[in-house]
């Protein structure tokens, strides 16, 4: 099971995990906490399975260990009351976690390979200038919200030669003889204007990444979002997928 950006959302993890059942492992692409309400309790769960997991930048705020002065007055926010609310052993997880590794055969990088913590890969352009910064077949990212399939079709050059695609719901591609770099979309705060709880799945003997997307209890996150004193704005756009 590959989540991105599950940022303490209890609920969307809890329906991802029923609907994805049954699965190995779990493959967490960074950005676990912030935004959310549950930072614990979404940290706990994800380890109470076979866990492999890279860091995000905003699980580095909350760990106090990058300036928040760059981030959104309400993401800063977020990270200050989380950073108060961790535990001691959910903090020393990802305290010892990297922006960037291998898992298996794939490369995870939370932001991009090039940057792992802070680059957005959101355009063609900025994928392309990334494919020269990971040795694998495929990169696994997070940090956009947004789902996104990039292709370098069988390494050669030119205008045609890249291609972007928005993976739907229940789709599943091969990793085959492209290079690829796929951002799953995220668990907690999806922003594609879709508010389903977004994942994937890869198995290891086929080769193929499928695509999914699930509804959860936006409600229950809403309100103990309200409950736990974070801004407003953090829990309304859930109701969107913005
Ligand atoms: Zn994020």
């Amino acid at each position: 099971l590959v989540v991105a950006d599950v940022h303490a959302n209890l609920a969307a993890l809890e329906s991802v995990i029923e609907k994805a059942h049954p699965f190995e492992e779990i493959w967490a692409l960074g950005d676990l906490v912030g935004y959310g309400p549950q930072p614990n309790e979404v940290v706990a769960r994800l380890r109470s399975y076979k866990l492999r997991s890279i860091v995000g930048n905003h699980d580095l705020a909350s760990i106090g260990k990058v300036d928040l002065s760059t981030f959104h007055p309400d993401a800063r926010l977020a990270c200050q009351w989380t950073a108060g609310e961790l535990h001691e052993d959910g903090r020393r997880f990802l305290e010892e976690l990297e922006g960037a590794a291998l898992f298996d055969d794939v490369s995870v990088a939370h932001g991009s390979p090039r940057d792992p913590i802070w680059e957005y890969v959101s355009s063609l352009e900025v994928a392309v200038t990334n494919f020269g910064h990971f040795a694998t077949q495929a990169c696994l990212i997070g940090h956009t919200h947004v789902p996104r399939v990039y292709r370098w079709l069988g390494g050669i050059l030119g205008p045609d030669a890249f291609s972007s695609s928005v993976p739907l719901s229940n789709s599943a591609i091969e990793l085959g003889s492209d290079r690829l770099i796929i951002n799953p979309g995220s668990v907690g705060q999806p922003r594609d204007g879709d508010p389903r709880a977004a994942y994937a799945c890869y198995e290891p003997e086929t080769r193929l990444i499928s695509f999914h997307r699930v509804e959860y209890d936006v409600d229950a996150t809403q309100i103990a979002i309200r409950q736990a004193g974070l801004p407003d704005r953090l829990a309304a756009r859930l109701q969107y997928g913005t």
